[in-house]
């Protein structure tokens, strides 16, 4: 299905991101076939620790694949957005400014102060310094992470309480489908593409279960996305009902394209907020 978008996204936005993502799966295939999975019990480390598994569990990442991996993106970002080669030139020429064995750490650790000095010292936008960070990181991720989606995805019982939270990588999400055969709900995080139930009428930032100030809207004729708002602390959360559409989607792709909820969203005053 062609979907009609309400508002223009920048043009080339959607292939964009289509082709990062196609590019990080070839990158996770390729790091595979050196990877032996760790053993991990992961709902019992996620009730006991009260985290997300990747700050219980040590992965070990190659720094030298690291940097092979932010190597190759560079040149990609350059090919799909030519307005920035500049900025990206000028971190292929300070490479060896960059510590590679603590970038992923101080990303997981969403350490701000350390990106904002870096980005000054490297004269380049911490936006864009981060953006590429991140992206290099996220076929890592998926590579640590994939063992262990279907035990977090059948974890009916839900043993992690931080819906919003990835728990496998920790990362934020406002993105989730209702499963074709009965309606129920997953989280899915666009870093590690991890999936994990949560509830049906229920906040996932801020664990309100009042019908009362839960609401959904949808857009144009269009009842497969919607957008669940909460009144007591104006989040929301993006939704992709399966039964509507009757098949399964590609969820990182889906979340691209929808963006125009987001921004409808953030204009009527909603944010990604968590309370805590
Ligand atoms: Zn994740
Ligand atoms: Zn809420």
């Amino acid at each position: 299905m062609n979907r009609q978008f309400p508002v223009s996204l920048p043009e080339g936005y959607v292939d964009f991101f289509k082709n990062l993502e196609t590019w990080q799966n070839e990158q996770q295939i390729k790091l595979k076939m050196n990877y032996s999975p760790t053993e991990i019990d992961v709902l019992k480390v996620l009730v006991s620790s009260n985290k997300p598994i990747i700050q219980s569990v040590d992965f070990d990442i190659d720094e030298h694949q690291y940097k092979i991996i932010y190597q190759e993106l560079l040149p990609i970002l350059k090919d799909y957005r030519y307005q920035i080669t500049g900025e990206l030139d000028k971190i292929l020429a300070k490479l060896d400014q960059l510590d590679f064995s603590l970038l992923p750490i101080k990303l997981l650790e969403e350490d701000q102060t350390y990106f904002s000095e870096l980005a000054a010292r490297l004269d380049i936008p911490n936006e864009l310094l981060m953006f590429t960070i991140d992206h290099a990181l996220r076929p890592f991720l998926r590579l640590w992470a994939e063992p262990h989606y279907l035990t977090i995805t059948k974890d009916e019982s839900l043993s992690w309480s931080f819906a919003a939270i990835c728990p496998f990588c920790g990362a934020k999400s406002n993105f989730s489908h209702l499963r074709a055969t009965d309606g129920h709900r997953f989280m899915f995080c666009d870093h590690c593409f991890t999936e994990w139930a949560t509830r049906n009428m229920y906040c996932v930032h801020c664990g309100n279960d009042n019908p009362k100030t839960i609401q959904y809207l949808t857009v144009e004729d269009d009842d497969a996305y919607q957008i669940f708002t909460c009144e007591e602390c104006k989040g929301y959360l993006k939704t992709f009902d399966e039964r509507q559409q009757g098949d399964q989607i590609d969820l990182f792709i889906a979340n691209i394209e929808t963006i125009y909820l987001d921004m409808l969203a953030q204009e009527k005053g909603y944010g990604n907020h968590n309370v805590d």
